[in-house]
């Protein structure tokens, strides 16, 4: 049975320059048809659904949803499944879309942890971004999170942004430390293709810093992190002590989850499962009480492997050796020869993880290991 779920909201007041998400702008009554169409994939879904440890509302901007909407969808998730008592309940919040009551109406729904999408504390960059928040809208939100009582938040920030600085960095990071959040995720921006951003870059219309300075802004944000007292337990997630997103474990563990929604990714009974990304056919499909299934991969023992490394390896407490030989017969510490030799692995006991200096190596260093196991 299985004990994680992901809920998709696709919907967003604007789309992000550099964003590939599957998100379309928000219109109240299709957001309503597509929470019935929900409610429908959790009727379909509860039979292969255990007990529930966490659930994570994603998107998009969940928080674009009426107070309304979200009371619904909450009631129908408990009619549908069952929750241990300390399930994480995690809802993505944007700045922008927050109010005092919206926060209190999803915490007296049962969330226990909101993720605030803020990425940077610096208008210049969030214009860049295209974000629809100014920075003094994001310290808003921050400071009406923070005082609802919430058990656990965490401030998401990004860093590499085309104009941004050292400084200004270490700006953004010192003003989301004055909240002392739970949790602080800080993501390198990637400029994936076919987005805006990956074109304005192309046509030099914006320039990424430079190498260099984004390790910098990387080192700077692992130093001051973990000096202000949190763990380092993902390559970009930091949390105080047992306060780390188990949602997330989850999926780097390579654990089983559902998701339900247009667009979302199931892992289960070793397949990789997609629901179609068209939202209309999504809704459609369910009308029908069809399940929204587009594709299903089965997994073989090379590709369980590449993911185990390539998941493991994103924690900083690293892939559990003796496992891998014992389940796949693969020797790992011997791939991993050179690298140990280099720096740019460590071997703790059973644990094979990144070493500081290849921390910033990471997608070398996993094709490197690919190469030497012939996968
Ligand atoms: S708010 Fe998030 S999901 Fe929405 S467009 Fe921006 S990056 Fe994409």
């Amino acid at each position: 049975m299985i004990n994680y779920l992901y809920i998709h909201l696709p919907f967003c007041i604007k789309k992000c320059i550099y964003c590939d998400f599957l998100s379309v702008p928000y219109d109240n009554l299709f957001a309503r048809r597509y929470v019935e169409a929900l409610e429908r994939e959790f009727f379909l879904r509860k039979e292969i659904t255990g007990k529930l440890k966490s659930v994570y509302i994603g998107g998009g901007t969940p928080t674009v949803l009426s107070a309304e909407s979200f009371a619904r969808l909450f009631a129908s998730l408990r009619e549908s499944f069952e929750f241990y008592p300390d399930a994480e309940i995690t809802v993505e919040a944007n700045p922008g879309t927050i109010d005092e009551d919206k926060i209190q109406i999803l915490l007296s729904l049962g969330v226990n942890r909101l993720s605030v999408g803020v990425q940077s504390f610096v208008d210049k960059e969030l214009l860049t971004l295209g974000r629809t928040h100014s920075s003094d809208e994001a310290l808003r939100a921050v400071d009406i999170v923070k005082k609802s009582g919430v058990k656990n938040f965490s401030i998401d920030l990004i860093y590499a942004i085309p104009g941004q600085t050292p400084e200004s960095w270490e700006y953004t990071i010192s003003r989301a430390l004055e909240f002392s959040p739970e949790h602080i995720s800080t993501y390198e921006l990637t400029p994936e293709h076919g987005t805006p951003l990956h074109e304005a870059l192309k046509e030099k219309k914006l320039m990424m810093p430079g190498e260099e300075i984004i390790v910098e802004m990387y080192s700077y944000t692992i130093d001051t992190l973990t000096g202000a007292g949190y763990r380092h337990y993902e390559i970009s997630n930091f949390a105080k002590e047992g306060l780390e997103c188990i949602h997330n474990l989850n999926y780097w563990n390579r654990g089983e989850y559902i998701g339900i929604g247009a667009g979302a990714h199931s892992f289960w009974s070793d397949k990789r499962i997609k629901n179609t990304g068209d939202i209309k056919k999504y809704i459609e499909l369910l009308n029908y009480n069809q399940l929204p299934i587009d594709e299903s991969i089965e997994i073989s023992c090379e590709d369980a492997l590449k993911e185990i490394i390539f998941l493991g390896l994103r924690k900083t407490e690293g892939i559990n050796m003796r496992s891998i030989k014992e389940e796949l017969g693969v020797k790992l510490h011997e791939a991993a020869k050179d690298l140990l030799k280099e720096g740019l692995i460590e071997i703790d006991g059973s644990y094979l993880r990144l070493a500081r200096k290849g921390l910033v190596l990471s997608n070398e260093i996993i094709v490197r290991l690919f190469e030497k196991l012939g996968i």
